[in-house]
């Protein structure tokens, strides 16, 4: 049972912050600011360490993430460091990949600290779902071609392909699916089955990094392929029509292509110039 805070935490507040998909300049600029002040550091592992570093150095940091397959920390464990940090009056940042509302399990921990009495806020980030399909050239919507995007996971708790997904399968919408790589196979059999073997599937692994990597396929390519063990994680399938619309996309970083910008531009609402995130803007 959870005892409420009796507040001598005066400054005790949980920020839970997307991190985005994986390029440290993908994360927003109140989510930098909210890391800028933390006092505590509760992220995932697939936050970037540029991410990390805007921490203060007096910041506690603490890894509570997992990477697919390996053993994750108990929500339980988490909700612990949160209630730790609460009753010390910490500031309190929990980073996670992604936006935390997209299969964050941000519910479990917002609803705890409602239970504690603790207050936060949310700082959405950017989902893998909704941006790597377009770094990889896809766009998710195309007109007459995709008027929707269904996102969502492969696996049901019982350990199937849910529901959603089958019945998503057998529509025209752009599916863009979570934690999807190992159920690829399968998934790419019921295409098959459903006479659509030619659907085109991306498979984009390590999205946004200067590593990313954009396999695309026909479903009856990947029912067969062996290579897809060697696909790295974290993987995100985009399915549909869409897919062959691929455009050629242009990698080059802009830090390296607005050298004149970057001596001008002021970043709003930011007070001091020699922030760490002031600068790296400023690198733009
Ligand atoms: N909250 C996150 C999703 C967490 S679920 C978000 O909004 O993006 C974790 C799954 O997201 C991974 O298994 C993978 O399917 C996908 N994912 C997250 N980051 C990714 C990346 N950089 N590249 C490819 N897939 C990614």
């Amino acid at each position: 049972m959870t005892t409420p805070l009796n507040i001598p935490a005066k400054q005790a507040h949980l920020w839970l912050v997307g991190a985005g998909p994986g390029d440290p300049e993908l994360l927003t600029l109140k989510g930098a600011r909210a890391i800028e002040q933390a006092d505590l550091v509760l992220y995932d592992s697939l936050v970037h360490q540029d991410v990390l570093d805007l921490a203060p150095a007096r910041a506690a940091k603490i890894c509570v993430g997992k990477r697919a397959g390996q053993t994750s920390t108990p929500q339980a464990l988490i909700h612990d460091w949160i209630e730790k940090g609460a009753r010390q009056g910490l500031r309190i940042v929990r980073l996670k990949g992604g936006d935390p509302m997209v299969f964050g399990r941000a519910g479990e921990e917002l609803a705890f600290a409602d239970k504690l009495g603790l207050p936060w806020t949310y700082v959405p980030g950017i989902s893998s779902g909704t941006s790597l399909a377009g770094l990889s050239g896809i766009p998710l919507t195309l007109r007459g071609v995709a008027s929707s995007a269904w996102l969502g996971t492969a696996t049901g708790q019982d350990g199937r392909l849910t529901e959603d997904l089958l019945q998503a399968l057998r529509t025209s919408s752009t599916l863009v699916v979570f934690m999807g790589r190992r159920r690829l196979r399968e998934i790419a059999n019921h295409l098959i089955h459903l006479g659509k073997g030619d659907m085109p599937v991306a498979v984009v692994s390590e999205g946004s990094l200067p590593q990313q990597r954009t396999v695309v396929r026909t479903a009856r390519e990947w029912a067969v392929s062996t290579d897809l063990d060697r696909v790295a994680d974290p993987a995100l399938l985009v399915l549909g029509e869409v897919v062959n619309h691929r455009l050629s996309t242009h990698t080059t970083p802009l830090r390296s292509i607005a050298p004149t910008f970057s001596h001008e531009y002021q970043v709003p609402h930011l007070p001091q110039a020699g922030k760490p995130h002031v600068q790296r803007l400023r690198r733009v």
